[in-house]
C-alpha cells in the first residue's frame, strides 16, 4: 500500500459542494488542500455544451444507479444519473438555479440546526452568485456562479406565464428566486455563463484555482473508507486503479460524495447502525442509525401537449416555471411546475417521433413525504449500494401529483393558452387511469438528498456545524445533509452548502 504525504483538509467528491470548499480552504497558501475524485477530467465537449448533458447519461462520468423495484411505480425499478467526474452532478445537471422556498430552511432551523434558518443562508447564495440581472437584497454580483433567467428566447414561453396569470397567479415575469417563491410565473434561471457555455462547479470554483500550490486534485481516485484513531478521522483509504492508497490529513477531512456516495463511506469506515454493520462483518465505530436513512428525491411527470405552433429547436431543456402549495398542510411549496414550449434537441434526439409540434408541461412533486434509504450489500467497498427512494409511498406524494395533472389541464383550457393549444396528447384526456398514468410513468429528477442528515435527533448523522456525531475531524457537507428536501431544484442549495461548510470549517481551526 502506498501511503501519500499528509494534507491539512481532504475533501472527498469534486460535486456541487466539493468545488466551493476545495476553492475556499485552500484561498490561504498556508492551508495545503487535496481533493479526491472517483470520476475523470471534466474536458469533454458534452459537458460545456448546454445541451450535451443527455449524451453523458450512462457513460463513464455517469454512476447510472439503478433504484430496487419500486412497489408504489408497478415495480419499476428507476435510473438515477448521478455524475461521476470532476463537477459532480453540476457537468451533467440541467443547470436550473432554484434556491428554494423560505420556508424550507426555516424548517431546517426549526428542527434544531441553529444557523441554517433563510436569513441565516440567504448570505451564502449572494456570495456565490455573479447574477446578469444586477444586485439587489436577493441577488449576489461578482460571485463565481454565473446566473442567468433563462437565456433562450425560443425556451421563453409567454402563453405559458400569461395562462398562470389567467388563473389569478401573479407574473408573468415572476422571480422566484426573490422575495417569495410560489405563486407567480416567470422564466427559470440557469448556471450558464454569458458566452452560453454550462457554468458547472469545476469551472466556476476549482478552473481557475488549479495552480494554486498548495492545492492537489486527484481524479480517478474513489475513496473506500475514512481512517479512524480512538474516534478521530486520521486519513483516507481510496482506491486509484488497481492500487489501493493511504493518505493523512492533519485538520479535518470532509466528505462530500453526494446522497448515495457519503453515507457509503461513512457506512465502510464503521459509522451506521450497529446492527446492519455487524451483520457485514464491518468493525463498529460509532453507532449511527441515521447513516443511510431519509432518503428523498423529486419526482417528475411529464405530460406533452400538441402545439399548433411550430417553433426551432433549441438545445436548453426548458425556461418557464410556477411554484405552488397543492397539499401540503403546513404550507411548503409541493409543486414545482416547469414548461416547455417546443421539443428541444437534446430530447428530440432520445424520444420517438411524436408526429408534429409539441409542447411540455412537467409537474414535478417537490416536497416528498415518502422516506426511503441507501444500504450496503457487502463489506466491499467497490460494490453498489441498494437504493430504495421508497417513491409514493405516502399517499400525500400521489395526491400532490394528481393534483398537479389538474392544475396543468386548467392551465391549457385559459384564452391565453389557446394560441398553442393543439390538445392533451400523454396521457390524453379519454386516459381514466389517471394514478395508474402517475405510478407507470413518474421518474426521479435526479435530486437524492438527506442520508447524512444534519440535526440533533437520534437518527441525525451530522450536528449544525457538519461534524459527524461521535467522531472529531469528520464533517459531510453536501447534498446528504438537508434534513428534508427542499422545494424545488438541488444544486443551488448544495453549492451554498459548500459555501457555509467552508467558513465553518476556516472559523474551527487553527491557519
Ligand atoms: C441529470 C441530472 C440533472 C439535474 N438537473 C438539475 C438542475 O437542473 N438543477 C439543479 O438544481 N439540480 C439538478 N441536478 C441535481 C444537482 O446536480 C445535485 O443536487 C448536486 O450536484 C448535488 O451536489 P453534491 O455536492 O451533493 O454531489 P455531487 O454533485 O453529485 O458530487 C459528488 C461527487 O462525489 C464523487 N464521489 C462519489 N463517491 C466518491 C468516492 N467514494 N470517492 C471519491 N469521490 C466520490 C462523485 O463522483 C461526484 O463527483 C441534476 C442532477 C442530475 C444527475
Amino acid at each position: 500500500m502506498k501511503t501519500l504525504k499528509s494534507f491539512d483538509y481532504i475533501i472527498i467528491g469534486a460535486g456541487a459542494s466539493g468545488c466551493v470548499m476545495a476553492n475556499r480552504l485552500s484561498a490561504n497558501p498556508a492551508n495545503r488542500v487535496l481533493i479526491l475524485e472517483a470520476g475523470k477530467n471534466d474536458d469533454s465537449s458534452d459537458i460545456k455544451d448546454i445541451g450535451g448533458f443527455v449524451r453523458l447519461w450512462n457513460s463513464d462520468m455517469d454512476w447510472a444507479f439503478s433504484t430496487s423495484k419500486q412497489t408504489n411505480l408497478g415495480d419499476r425499478s428507476i435510473t438515477i444519473n448521478q455524475g461521476k467526474v470532476l463537477g459532480g452532478g453540476t457537468s451533467l445537471n440541467a443547470m436550473m438555479y432554484v434556491r428554494g422556498n423560505r420556508k424550507n430552511f426555516d424548517d431546517w432551523k426549526f428542527k434544531g440546526n441553529e444557523g441554517w434558518g433563510y436569513s441565516d443562508v440567504l448570505p451564502y447564495f449572494l456570495r456565490l452568485e455573479n447574477f446578469e440581472g444586477g444586485v439587489s437584497e436577493f441577488h449576489g454580483v461578482g460571485g463565481d456562479l454565473s446566473i442567468r433567467p433563462c437565456p433562450d428566447e425560443v425556451m421563453r414561453s409567454p402563453h405559458f406565464l400569461e395562462a398562470a396569470v389567467e388563473l389569478g397567479y401573479e407574473g408573468p415575469n415572476w422571480d422566484y428566486n426573490g422575495s417569495e417563491q410560489a405563486n407567480g410565473s416567470g422564466f427559470l434561471q440557469f448556471h450558464i455563463n454569458e458566452d452560453g457555455t454550462r457554468c458547472s462547479g469545476a469551472t466556476a470554483f476549482l478552473h481557475p484555482i488549479l495552480s494554486r500550490e498548495n492545492l492537489t486534485v486527484i481524479t480517478n481516485a474513489q475513496v473506500r473508507k475514512i481512517l479512524i484513531e480512538d474516534g478521530v478521522a486520521i486519513g483516507v483509504e481510496y482506491q486509484l486503479g488497481t492500487e489501493i492508497q493511504q493518505v493523512f490529513a492533519e485538520q479535518e477531512i470532509i466528505i462530500s460524495a453526494g446522497a448515495f456516495g457519503s453515507p457509503k463511506i461513512l457506512l465502510h469506515s464503521g459509522i451506521g447502525s450497529k446492527e446492519e454493520l455487524e451483520k457485514l462483518g464491518i468493525e463498529v465505530v460509532a453507532d449511527l442509525p441515521g447513516v443511510g436513512k431519509n432518503l428523498q428525491d423529486h419526482l417528475q411527470l411529464p405530460m406533452i401537449y400538441r402545439s399548433n405552433i411550430s417553433m426551432e429547436q433549441t438545445t436548453l431543456l426548458t425556461g418557464n416555471v410556477l411554484f405552488v402549495n397543492l397539499v401540503n398542510e403546513a404550507g411548503m411549496v409541493d409543486l414545482q411546475l416547469n414548461f416547455t414550449p417546443s421539443l428541444p434537441a437534446p430530447l428530440a434526439a432520445i424520444l420517438p417521433d411524436l408526429g408534429g409540434p409539441v409542447c411540455i408541461f412537467l409537474p414535478i412533486l417537490v416536497f416528498p413525504e415518502s422516506r426511503g434509504d441507501v444500504q450496503l450489500v457487502s463489506n466491499d467497498p467497490l460494490d453498489a449500494v441498494q437504493i430504495n427512494p421508497n417513491y409514493l409511498a405516502n399517499e400525500a406524494d400521489l395526491e400532490v401529483l394528481k393534483k398537479g395533472v389538474e392544475l396543468v389541464r386548467n392551465l391549457a383550457a385559459t384564452k391565453a393558452f389557446e394560441p398553442l393549444n393543439g390538445g392533451e396528447m400523454v396521457p390524453g384526456m379519454a386516459s381514466e387511469d389517471l394514478e395508474g398514468f402517475i405510478r407507470g410513468n413518474c421518474s426521479t429528477l435526479w435530486h437524492p438528498v438527506g442520508t447524512c442528515k444534519m440535526g440533533n435527533d437520534p437518527m441525525s448523522v451530522v450536528d449544525a456545524e457538519l461534524r459527524v456525531h461521535g467522531i472529531k475531524g469528520l464533517r459531510v457537507a453536501d447534498s446528504s445533509i438537508m434534513p428534508s428536501i427542499i422545494s424545488g431544484n438541488t444544486v443551488a442549495a448544495c453549492f451554498m452548502i459548500g459555501e457555509k461548510a467552508s467558513e465553518m470549517i476556516l472559523n474551527s481551526n487553527s491557519k
